[in-house]
């Protein structure tokens, strides 16, 4: 099994589910006392954060190379990004990177496509949400996407302000849920839980649409990539 490169810390509270379920897949996969060959550089969010805010894309991305560079110098073979948001920079962090690079937004168009839907709400950051470079990765393996029509900056806001420090509130949950109910009654067939701590909050028993969990199906099809 190749070693999986893994840039988290965006946030901790995620990368530590990313964590388990590498191990868990692996096992699962080689049974027995196997575990993910995993090298996590975790980076400090706070500096991160205030670049997203800022709009100081380019630096972020410059971050993120730094980190790449140095996992592939340390033996990583297959690279993963733990966060849909910095998929923003996913072109700046990949310069120079000639190990493979799994897009968190490919396994979830797979898993939603090869179970029949076609039409599908989003939740995430607000940058996941207004900005293009998701919704057109989605888009480009033929899904239509949905996003919510207001209420983005209550969303968003949950991300940061409590998943990302682990707070978990029923009153958060019901604005998700309610986010979920209206795309529901505009067309979605099922949702994209497109923020990598979202599953922290919903999950197909507290949602009217199925879930696609981002960072399980990107861990998961991480194993494969470095099963293959
Ligand atoms: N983990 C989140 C995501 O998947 C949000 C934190 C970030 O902005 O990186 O988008």
């Amino acid at each position: 099994m190749k070693t999986i490169g893994l840039i988290g810390g965006m946030s901790w509270e995620s990368s530590a589910h990313y964590y388990r379920i590498l191990n868990q897949e692996t096992a699962n996969r080689l049974g027995g006392l196997h575990s993910a060959p995993v090298l996590m550089h975790s980076l400090d969010f706070a500096p991160i954060a205030a670049m997203q805010a800022a709009g100081e894309w380019e630096a972020a991305g410059r971050q993120l190379n730094a980190a790449a560079q140095g996992l592939v110098r340390a033996g990583a073979a297959v690279l993963g990004l733990a966060t849909n948001t910095m998929h923003v920079v996913a072109d700046v962090m990949l310069e120079g990177i000639d190990i493979p690079f799994i897009h968190i937004a490919d396994p979830t168009a797979a898993a939603l496509l090869g179970d029949g839907y076609d039409t599908v709400g989003l939740l995430g950051t607000r940058f996941t949400m207004e900005m293009d470079f998701y919704k057109q990765r989605l888009a480009s393996h033929g899904l239509d996407v949905l996003v919510p029509e207001v209420d983005h900056t209550n969303l968003n806001g949950i991300i940061y302000e409590e998943l990302c420090k682990g707070i978990v509130r029923e009153e958060s949950r019901h604005t998700y849920q309610a986010a979920i109910d209206r795309m529901a009654a505009r067309g979605a067939q099922a949702v994209i839980l497109g923020c990598t701590e979202i599953g922290m909050l919903i999950d197909d028993s507290s949602s009217a649409l199925p879930t696609y969990d981002t960072t399980d199906l990107h861990a998961r099809a991480l194993v494969s990539a470095a099963l293959d």
